[in-house]
């Protein structure tokens, strides 16, 4: 891609693509017929850069519309943005669910990942490789074909997978998204030599707890119903939070001692007292949905199933901190959620809980909706930021914080769904009545993903303090009687917890003891049959995959850090495995210093823990 503009010239249905979310060209700047005017109208190329903003959009419906996006398609984006083609080419590269080759118009995404492995994705994928062919290969005519992803967010119903398209003739109505979960290799193997079809299957959420608050809604109200949620208590607390005013919102949600889900555990009172002491307007509210973190489903759960109760939630967090404008980021494996929020927010406007006077008090606020495209980075704060703003989701150094600077260089409120959930509660029975749950610095109630050899999978919600091991029993225990191998708390970017260690309390504090990390509220449970090497290594790969190559230390590590483990995996060192330990843990340290984000200063957390814990490369023979 040429930083110039090249001859190539979209297609009739990628230029259509592109207007309809754009609208027609209207000047010369903008790649319509120049005329003496141009170089005089009021805002002119400035005017076309200032939505830049609306790149990755753009992207989105080129790629949506045609399967792929063509050097056309790019110099016509580029021209409609004033963007240099090789910037924006920087962009659509950067995104795992974007192809800037020819690709087939349905593209099938198997995940590989831990938790899926746990449930068989590993031989699910070389039965494709058998029967179908190698991932990317064109298959029915050159229609479809199939990749290997990481984790979809479908852990609870492993194995997984998702079928996004490009709508099919272009100009059709809507592409196709759809999960299957659990999916087998017949199913697979129906698709794609056309026998039979893939049907979409949605089950119910598999939800349970020992203290249900911010599931009580979920399975018990129709998500698309305004009516169901209202009737359902929903909006109360909003009109509660007018009455308090943005200072007693912040009291309250202080006193509760709410801290960010999302893993940093960042207190969410503070957060919004310091963006609304923020001079600098306009000031912006960010829900972070872009719930990546391999072995993570809980906030796909709540939006797909109270996507209103998210509605509501920003709202509040908004009057608290001044914000005009919010956006939600939502990861763009997650079409059901997506779906379920447009029309949330849609119906909310309609009924006056968004928009220019809520509820008549003279309030305004508005979300828009925008949809991530496969890079785990962009659940980093200032990469997404980024990636809202048009350019790569690289993450920014800090300081400044978001709170000073953040979209747009604006002071900008972010929490993930999870977080502004609980608000609702805490606005509606005080700040005290919510911290009484829980212990003293971990208050309220968390949700935690379980999955892999769990006998219940699914989504549990518990108080903070709860032990590793009543969660685990909660699930059902370790399935078809098993021994327990181990658990992984927190992630990819989390630890390894043993058996020994389940008595374990689950709060920020309490996991610190056995130097593990609640994360995002992820447990995998492995039973003593699991490959503990295997997933090491797709732990390793998921990190290097993800890494969004800007800084050195994470770039170069995350890359040695798979090569080291496959050498040690294989019994194949250079040197003595003690040798290559060393170093696979001095790979680790120089990360953890030295890397910009939290991605690199996490990639090694989990393969150090469970060197630590377990007996793993140990006896093999040097080379
Ligand atoms: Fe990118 Fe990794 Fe550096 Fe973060 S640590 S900025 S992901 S290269």
């Amino acid at each position: 891609m040429d930083v110039h503009f090249t001859e190539a010239q979209p297609t009739d249905a990628e230029r259509e693509a592109v207007d309809a979310l754009l609208g027609p060209p209207t000047s010369g700047w903008e790649g319509a017929p120049r005329t003496l005017g141009d170089g005089h109208v009021a805002l002119g190329g400035h005017g076309a850069r200032s939505r830049r903003d609306q790149l990755l959009p753009a992207l989105h419906a080129v790629s949506d519309g045609v399967g792929w996006i063509s050097e056309g398609a790019i110099n016509y984006i580029c021209r409609r943005l004033t963007i240099p083609p090789a910037d924006a080419y920087g962009v659509a590269s950067f995104y795992a669910l974007f192809s800037t080759t020819p690709r087939a118009p349905f593209v099938l995404h198997v995940c590989d990942d831990i938790a899926c492995m746990a449930a068989g994705a590993s031989e699910l994928c070389a039965q494709l490789e058998k029967d179908v062919g190698l991932p990317g290969q064109p298959k029915q005519n050159g229609m479809a074909t199939w990749l290997r992803s990481p984790c979809l967010g479908l852990c609870d119903r492993a194995p997984a997978a998702l079928l996004l398209g490009a709508a099919h003739p272009p100009g059709s109505p809507g592409p196709p998204r759809a999960a299957f979960a659990p999916i087998d290799a017949a199913q697979v193997r129906g698709f794609f030599d056309a026998s039979s079809k893939l049907l979409p299957r949605y089950y119910p959420p598999k939800t349970e707890g020992s203290d249900v608050r911010l599931l009580r809604r979920v399975g018990h109200i129709n998500p698309k119903s305004f009516d169901d949620y209202h009737a359902a208590g929903g909006f109360s607390a909003l009109r509660r939070a007018i009455e308090l005013g943005p200072a007693g919102i912040i009291r309250e949600v202080t006193e509760s001692k709410l801290v960010g889900r999302g893993g940093a555990a960042f207190p969410t009172g503070r957060k919004w007292d310091a963006v609304a002491r923020e001079p600098e307007r306009p000031h912006y509210l960010v829900c972070n949905a872009d719930e990546s973190e391999p072995g993570t489903f809980k906030d796909r759960v709540l939006m797909e199933d109270d996507p209103f109760a998210l509605v509501e939630a920003m709202t509040i967090a908004a009057i608290a901190g001044g914000c005009e404008h919010g956006y939600i980021y939502i990861r763009g494996e997650y079409p059901l959620a997506a779906q379920r929020l447009a029309n949330a927010i849609e119906q909310a406007r309609r009924h006056s809980m968004l928009g220019d006077d809520i509820l008549e008090r003279g309030i305004r606020f508005d979300i828009e909706l925008r949809r991530g495209a496969g890079a785990y980075i962009c659940g980093e704060e200032t990469a997404l930021f980024n990636s809202i703003e048009g350019f790569r989701g690289e993450p920014r150094n800090k300081p400044p914080f978001p709170v000073q600077k953040g979209l747009f260089g604006k002071p900008t409120i972010v929490n993930n769904v999870e977080t502004l959930v609980n608000v609702l509660d805490i606005v509606l029975h005080g700040g005290k009545a919510y911290a009484a749950t829980g212990t003293g610095d971990s208050t309220g109630t968390k949700l935690f993903c379980v999955s892999g050899h769990a006998a219940k999978p699914g989504l549990y919600e518990v108080p903070f303090g709860t032990t590793l091991r009543a969660l685990i029993d909660l699930a059902g225990g370790v399935r078809d009687g098993k021994r327990l191998q181990t658990v992984l708390l927190g992630g990819a970017a989390g630890a390894f917890v043993t058996p020994d260690e389940l008595d374990v309390p689950l709060t920020f504090e309490g996991v610190r003891a056995v130097n593990a990390t609640l994360g995002s509220g992820v447990v995998i449970v492995f039973d003593e049959t699991t490959d503990l090497k295997a997933i090491l290594l797709r732990i390793a790969a998921f990190f290097r995959d993800e890494s969004c190559g800007q800084c050195v230390p994470c770039r170069v590590g995350t890359v040695r850090q798979q090569e080291l483990l496959q050498r040690l995996a294989s019994a194949k060192p250079h040197g003595s495995m003690d040798v290559e330990r060393a170093l696979l843990a001095q790979i680790g340290q120089v990360m953890r210093d030295a890397s910009i984000c939290g991605l690199g200063q996490t990639a090694s957390s989990a393969i150090e823990s469970a060197l630590a814990k377990f007996n793993l490369f140990s006896g093999a023979s040097p080379r």
